[in-house]
């Protein structure tokens, strides 16, 4: 018997702990946290150490299956095929769409952590039609915060909870970060920290917190904004942090009649270094009172007040105008959307300013600004915030999301000890630099794609569209529709090329995605579409190939099924071009080396990948001569540079030839080896000086254009006041000199990309029947499950193998529904009938439940009479993609699925 233990990453869920494996003559008995990982630190959950059940599991994929001929898709009918024979049939259907039109080739993942190869796939592919889960998971948490602040929770950014004194969270799930997020709550409670949650349900997190605020779905803007409001009105935000870190200061044109209106006001005799991030916006001095550039040495801006410039345009500066916003948002106005009394939200504005302002923290840290003043001290402001999908998963989250950035930035936590601080590579400039093209000349035969296919616009004129207006994306990503969609909108992928709106797709590769159930907003119709022929007997999707390591509902609708590996077989790499586990302190990147051998024919979907850009001679992945380049995908890692001879890799670590440089060097031939014996994890210590205020740190900045984590040097004064969103406006009312939005969508984006935040109902709200649909039903995925990927694992499945609807118990009396009864719950799209429980965890207007713990019938190798089949349920049959009038169910700025819109009611089976 021989006995040994590896070291690799977790991925039972997305947060990449550290793990050693303990194998028994080559099988995987035992599981645990990996003490010397720096993310995790030993601790492991239930998931992680169920791994060695997803290893056998009876619903493995492990042999590449073709529909059989004549059999319908949905029906699961297929048969083996060899490897060799599925790689010439995927060669010869993309080299013929690649050779004519590359975007009837359409790929989209799931939670995948390859998403810098997938997205260089794509590209070099030259279709436009990518995009990972992010558009229906919590892309405006992303978008909101870093069009705002440069940086954003999780892997961008999060919570100080070694200095905070006051953590308030906001609609964050069970488990969201959790192992490393957990570890941090706890220490932060026995040091004393003060913790509120804010949460339609008191589980999770909240259970353990000192204070649970409840409230109403999709009206956290509203709250936010009363903060806000009570802040200002109280005098309780950080001035200093305000006038010179963000753009609070800077005067805005407020003459409606000026071409410029709703613009910063400029002095255009100063010209920009860089016309993407130009430095020659206006302050209005206190000291000289006249209009001088922003960050004059010596000069302080009125933060209030109206002025006129020489030439007579009247400017207001834009703080002034975030206090307009807020005056009427009082606490009182707040108290009726959200439920939250208005005396706790004037107590909460006033903890919050009250802890920033009293409690600050002083580390002897020197520093630079990048305009070139001196600091002898970092300080810090000691409230920490963490939010998530709660915020995101609505049609109103953008502006939501904004609100919340604002609070963070008035209470001068940004990147500052005990408050919020980014992770490497961010923050970003505002808006970042990637971007899309700008139309669909991007796209041609057998080219790779003329820019990324998800990028970041900074005004009109960076939008994907024709010369209509139309979009050129199958899901309409960065078009008028969702000009912010910077992760494009898998919740539309098959409802459009079903449609064949905007035109028809030949192939759509679905990887590490539940389509067909959990990952879709309308589960029934996706199925129907999945499955709909067109009048000439064709599918109106002609070719669906879905890879997967498990037989998932979405696997018997493919025409072709690819086995993938678990995470225990392969290798992979959490990189800094990607979203890789850094720490506050600096860059960290890991990867995951196999432990065992893949199952069957498993084969790694990057190895997939690998194998297809090669075949298909894809120029990064071939010689000059075309020949093929990397050998597989380990030797990809360790050989492909983004540009020849650039130094960067997809890992930062053991960089050059011997393996001394970090971040940049020439590829080391023995990187994988170095990473292996250093738990598969690389770090890197940024230098005191630079791990702070980092949107302003002139050593930081220099390091990371040096490093090339920045391509440009400018400072990134937060965005209180957004000029991006302010540019689509003035499109949208017919003042923008360039592109313009389409007329039966131009409201819509005048009314939506405000400039400063504000907070509007959410859509299906508004287009729902309160009367007879008055709760609200939200989703969140449980701690012990992540999504439906474990619906197969027989231990997690002794937790959770079926779900109930948790009602208030007053509501479910008034409703007559018993404890533990069959019941039904019905939205305006569907009905769906389950089990409820009654619950004092959640407030009387809301009802909940988890995620994806009901499957269809058939799918995970389940037993017919498995409880998931017959106890179980999802909510998504409730829930719809489109709403009445034929909008899209999504939010107008980013295209976030609306996820938690949802009204239903309520009735005894
Ligand atoms: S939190 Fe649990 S499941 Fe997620 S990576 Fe860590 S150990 Fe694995």
């Amino acid at each position: 018997m021989s006995t040994e233990v590896k070291t690799t990453t977790c991925y039972m869920c997305a947060c990449r702990c550290g793990i050693r494996v303990h194998l028994r003559d080559g099988e995987v008995r035992y599981i645990e946290g990996n003490p010397a990982h720096p993310l995790n630190k030993g601790v492991i959950c239930a998931k992680g150490a169920s791994g060695i059940m997803k290893q056998k599991s009876p619903a493995r994929l492990t042999r590449p299956l073709r529909r059989k001929a004549g059999a319908e898709r949905g029906a699961g009918a297929f048969e083996p095929i060899s490897w060799d024979e599925a790689f010439a049939m995927l060669e010869k259907r993309l080299a013929a769409m690649r050779a004519t039109d590359p975007k009837k080739f359409a790929l989209f993942t799931g939670r995948d952590q390859m998403q810098a190869l997938t997205g260089l796939f794509a590209r070099q592919f030259g279709t436009p039609n990518y995009a990972a889960h992010g558009g229906f998971c919590s892309v405006n948490m992303a978008a909101g915060l870093i069009y705002t602040i440069g940086g954003s929770f999780w892997e961008f950014g999060g919570p100080d909870l070694e200095r905070a004194k006051l953590f308030v969270m906001l609609g964050t799930a069970e488990d969201h970060h959790s192992n490393p997020l957990k570890i941090a709550i706890s220490k932060f409670k026995r040091d004393g920290g003060r913790f509120i949650s804010v949460n339609p349900v008191r589980t999770g997190y909240s259970a353990i917190a000192d204070e649970w605020v409840p409230i109403r779905p999709g009206t956290d803007g509203a709250l936010l904004l009363a903060l806000n409001h009570e802040l200002i009105a109280q005098g309780l935000y950080d001035r200093e942090f305000v006038a010179r870190y963000t753009n609070g200061g800077q005067l805005v044109v407020t003459d409606p009649a000026s071409a410029r209106h709703g613009l910063l006001a400029v002095d255009e005799d100063v010209e920009p270094d860089n016309p993407l991030y130009p430095q020659n916006q206006l302050w209005w001095d206190r000291h000289s009172g006249r209009a001088v550039l922003s960050h004059t040495p010596g000069a302080d801006p009125r933060l209030f007040g109206s002025y006129r410039l020489a030439d007579g345009t009247r400017v207001q500066p834009a703080f002034q105008l975030l206090a307009e916003r807020v005056q009427p948002h009082t606490p009182e106005w707040a108290e009726g959307i959200t439920g939250i009394p208005a005396a706790t939200i004037r107590r909460l504005a006033h903890e919050m300013g009250v802890t920033a302002r009293d409690e600050k923290i002083e580390l002897p840290i020197a520093w630079t600004d990048c305009w070139g003043n001196e600091h002898q001290t970092v300080i810090g402001n000691p409230v920490a915030f963490h939010a998530m999908r709660g915020l995101a998963a609505h049609s109103n989250g953008f502006q939501t999301v904004r609100a919340l950035g604002i609070l963070m930035s008035l209470l001068g936590t940004i990147d500052r000890p005990g408050g919020f601080r980014h992770k490497a590579p961010f923050p970003r400039a505002i808006p970042p630099s990637a971007k899309t093209p700008t139309g669909p000349e991007g796209v041609q035969p057998g080219k790779p794609l003329a820019g990324l296919a998800l990028g970041w616009p900074g005004s009109p004129e960076d939008l994907f569209v024709d010369a209509d207006g139309k979009p050129v994306r199958i899901d309409k990503g960065f078009s008028w529709e969702y000009p912010l969609s910077v992760h494009g909108l898998m919740h539309n992928v098959i409802t459009n090329a079903w449609r064949g709106d905007p035109y028809r797709l030949d192939t759509l590769m679905i990887f590490m995605a539940n389509m067909a159930w959990n990952s879709t907003m309308n589960t029934d119709e996706v199925r129907r579409m999945l499955n709909d022929k067109g009048a000439d007997g064709e599918y109106r999707i002609p070719f669906l190939v879905v890879c997967d390591a498990f037989q998932s509902e979405m696997t018997a609708f493919a025409d072709l099924v690819l086995p993938d590996t678990t995470y225990l077989e392969r290798h992979d790499v959490m990189s800094m071009l990607d979203r890789p586990i850094s720490e506050f302190d600096g860059p960290v990147d890991s990867v995951r080396i196999p432990v065992v051998p893949p199952k069957g024919e498993c084969k790694p979907f990057q190895e997939v990948l690998i194998e297809l850009a090669s075949r298909l001679k894809l120029p990064a992945f071939v010689d000059a001569g075309g020949a093929r380049k990397y050998r597989d995908y380990p030797d990809f890692i360790v050989r492909h540079e983004t540009e020849p001879g650039s130094g960067i890799g997809f890992l930062a670590g053991w960089r050059g030839a011997d393996g001394s440089k970090a971040l940049l060097g020439e590829p080391n031939p023995r990187q994988w080896e170095m990473y292996e014996k250093n738990n598969c994890v690389f770090r890197y210590e940024l230098a005191p000086s630079y791990r702070y205020m980092r949107n302003w740190n002139r050593g930081y900045m220099e390091w990371a254009q040096r490093m090339r984590l920045r391509r440009y040097g400018e400072p990134i004064l937060v965005h209180l006041y957004s000029e991006v969103l302010q540019k689509f406006r003035l499109a949208a009312q017919g003042k923008w000199p360039g592109r313009r939005p389409p007329p039966e969508l131009a409201q819509r984006v005048a009314t939506h990309f405000d400039p400063l935040p504000f907070y509007s109902a959410p859509l299906e709200t508004l287009a729902t029947d309160l009367e007879k649909y008055p709760l609200a039903a939200i989703t969140q995925r449980p701690m012990a499950m992540y999504h439906s990927w474990d619906s197969q694992n027989a231990w997690l499945r002794q937790i959770h193998a079926h779900n109930y609807l948790f009602v208030n118990p007053r509501t479910a009396q008034d409703a007559g529904i018993a404890d533990g009864a069959w019941m039904w719950v019905e939205s305006q799209w569907g009905k769906v009938r389950c089990m409820g429980r009654h619950s004092e965890a959640v407030e009387p207007g809301t009802v909940w439940t988890w995620n994806a713990i009901g499957k269809s019938p058939g799918a995970w190798a389940l037993a017919p009479d498995a409880n998931e089949f017959t106890k179980g349920f999802i909510l998504n049959h409730l829930i719809s993609d489109t709403l009445p009038g034929d909008t899209s169910n999504s939010d107008p700025v980013t295209g976030q699925a609306g996820w938690y819109d949802v009204r239903v009611r309520i009735y005894p089976q």
